[in-house]
């Protein structure tokens, strides 16, 4: 058996196997579905970092206590933004190749409760250009992959996997917990639209807290302000918001604007809730309450840089963003709370490490747009490395 077992092939699972397999430890990567089923390729807006010349990491920290309501673990907060900048130049070394403007300088956008341009983009497939990226990295390196095999038990130094029905037993110095949240399943469970897919079920979680882990802000779950309503075939979409960075505005029936567009992600979210709850919403042609984004004021040429997958997928199912108005309403997205963990991923219980959307603290009770891709990143790359220094 590896050192170092890690749990789950997102982003901070594959992160934590490259760098726990770059510091010499022997690493076995096992993930429930196939290896590239997870929510980091699902990701599309970008990533945040410091890298705009008037922008620096105390601005970004500073950004992230004032968007989570001073709930976020200042010392996680102010690692992640410390390690933007350098985190950006790792994942261009991998291969990620970052959208640039013609000057050659990186494109950036203003997301939602920031003070500065900070989000870089891969069009609006950033997940996606990470997790390829990650995985090559990955696959160029001497690191098992055990895939379809879920944990189903756990403990310090042992886990049980369940392989389409054979169980294993693994006995690992170390395990590094990096299976993501609970969305899709709370989803499945409370009727509401999600944007997570098939893997985010929260088990993992549940075993760790059953093992001794510690958790924080459980009851926490954020909703994406502009999920799709409508069209159909197009339901619980995330639409980015990047069309709100380049422009988009929120309109009630009454084509009323309604809230600051660039506001925290709660505040939006509430806002439209409340817009509909109070009467001043639309309706879906299946009876779905939403409000309008209205994509019109994007230029288009920013519009075809910063969100073409967006613009084809909504044409594909009849809507022009451009000229259409498109009905959006908020969809479960991201569980900000989950374990508790220090600067480097450990957990409250000897042996175990996490890291990514499984742990709580970095946003507090809610996350910025951007952060989680820089999140997997950063923590899953220390939470590897700490994991092998211990084990060694
Ligand atoms: C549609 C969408 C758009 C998003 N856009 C952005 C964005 O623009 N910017 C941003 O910063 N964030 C964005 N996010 C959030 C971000 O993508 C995720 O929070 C982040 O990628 C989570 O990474 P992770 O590695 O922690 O988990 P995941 O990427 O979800 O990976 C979890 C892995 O664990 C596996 N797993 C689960 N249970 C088990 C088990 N029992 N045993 C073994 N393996 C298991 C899963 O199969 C999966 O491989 C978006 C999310 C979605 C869904």
């Amino acid at each position: 058996m590896s050192d170092i077992l890690v749990i789950g092939s997102g982003g901070a699972g594959l992160a934590a196997a490259i760098a726990a397999h770059d510091a010499g430890a022997s690493v076995t990567l096992a993930t429930k579905l196939g290896v590239a089923s997870c929510n980091t390729a699902k990701a599309q807006g970008g990533i945040q970092a410091a890298v705009g010349a008037d922008d620096s990491s105390e601005l970004h920290f500073e950004d992230i206590m004032r968007s989570s309501h001073d709930t976020a673990d200042p010392v996680l907060a102010r690692v992640l933004a410390d390690e933007g900048p350098a985190t950006v130049a790792w994942l261009e070394e991998l291969g990620v190749a970052f959208t640039r403007e013609a000057d050659g300088e990186l494109r950036i956008a203003r997301c939602g409760g920031a003070t500065r341009k900070r989000l870089l983009q891969v069009g609006d497939q950033t997940g996606l250009a990470i997790a390829g990226a990650l995985r090559t990295a990955v696959g160029e390196r001497d690191i098992e992959i055990l895939d379809h095999a879920a944990l189903v038990e756990l403990a310090p130094g042992r886990a049980v996997l369940d392989r389409k029905g054979e169980r294993s037993v693994l006995e690992p110095k170390a395990i590094i917990l990096a299976a993501g949240g609970r969305c899709k399943r709370v989803a499945a469970e409370t009727g509401e639209l999600s944007t997570n897919g098939d893997g985010a079920t929260g088990e993992v979680a549940e075993l760790a807290v059953a093992a001794g882990c510690a958790e924080r802000d459980h009851d926490s779950l954020q909703r994406h302000p502009t999920g799709a309503a409508w069209p159909e075939a197009l339901a619980g979409y995330a639409v980015p918001e990047t069309t709100r960075a380049y422009g988009a505005r929120l309109l009630n029936g009454r084509g009323e604007q309604f809230v600051d567009e660039l506001a925290p992600r709660d505040v939006v979210a509430e806002a439209i809730i409340r817009e509909c709850a109070e009467g001043r919403g639309i309706t879906t042609p299946d009876g779905r309450p939403a409000v309008h984004l209205d994509c019109s004021p994007v230029d288009p040429a920013d519009a075809e840089t910063s969100f073409p997958y967006t613009l084809r997928r909504f044409r594909k199912a009849g809507l022009d963003p451009l000229t259409d108005l498109l009905p959006v309403y908020p969809v479960l997205h991201y569980q900000n709370g989950g374990l508790v963990i220090d600067a480097d991923g450990a957990t409250t219980v000897p042996g175990i490490w996490a890291a990514g959307e499984i742990t709580g603290g970095v946003h507090g009770r809610n996350r910025m747009m951007g952060n989680s891709l820089l999140e997997i990143c950063v923590f899953g790359r220390r939470a590897g490395a700490a994991a092998a220094r211990t084990v060694a």
